[in-house]
């Protein structure tokens, strides 16, 4: 199973510091969130580490940061140049705001080796096209080389019933690159560990193992996170 922690704003922790510790956890995988910052942000010592990280076998991807995707902007360019020097596995980006035209934009620039993938929000709602998640995912998966990156908290914060809708998106011939981990109480999306809320995570992953999927199952939040991780090896 592929396993990733993710950078986080919050936990006053140095990104070198956040990538150590996945190492010590022996993740071979680590989600990079431009969470209200930009490659422009990272340091040349970052940027060194990054690189030898890289080159140890560490394999990165991408969480774009939370603005608005309906016109293509010039600010993508930095982030379109970071992917191109790092390859990431995948490239997330939220499905809320997200135009045809940014997509093109994107699928344009990237390196094809990336997964190009697209997230569930709350509300469940693009605002260009009035459309839901499925049937936004749906329409541009027949159009475009993209994929998901299912959230199961926001899946169910969304009142969904995650095992439903996890088979919808796999009937739909919609791939899931990335998994984004977390916990809650069905009514917030408190970002916890697993099994600190009330999903059902464990049936997921059984109806997981009975797809062909090899997914990156990134755990998205800082504090407990070994919990998550623990929970995750357990499915093996
Ligand atoms: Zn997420």
């Amino acid at each position: 199973m592929k396993i990733a922690f993710q950078t986080s704003k919050y936990n006053n922790t140095s990104l070198i510091e956040e990538i150590k510790t996945a190492k010590k956890n022996r993740l071979d995988y680590f989600d990079i969130f431009f969470d209200t910052w930009s490659p422009e942000d990272l340091t040349d010592c970052e940027k060194k580490y990054i690189t030898t990280c890289k080159k140890e076998g560490m394999i990165f991807s991408i969480h774009l940061p939370i603005i608005d995707y309906s016109k293509v902007d010039e600010n993508f360019k930095s982030y379109i140049e970071f992917i191109n020097e790092i390859i990431p596995y995948s490239v997330t980006i939220h499905f809320n705001t997200l135009s045809y035209s940014t997509i093109e934009y994107f699928l344009a620039s990237i390196n094809s080796k990336v997964f190009f993938s697209i997230e569930n929000t709350i509300p469940d709602k693009n605002f260009l096209y009035e459309s839901d998640y499925l049937t936004f995912m749906k329409e541009v998966s027949s159009k475009y080389n993209v994929y998901s990156t299912f959230d199961i908290g926001h899946c169910v914060v969304n009142k969904y019933d995650l095992i439903q809708y996890f088979n919808s998106i796999i009937d739909s011939d919609i791939r899931i690159s990335t998994f984004h981990i977390h916990d809650n109480d069905g009514i917030q999306d408190m970002h916890k560990a697993l099994g600190e809320g009330t999903i059902s995570y464990k049936k997921l992953f059984n109806e997981y193992k009975k797809t062909n999927l090899d997914s990156l199952f990134i755990i998205e939040h800082w504090t407990n996170n070994c919990m998550s991780l623990q929970a995750l090896r357990n499915e093996k």
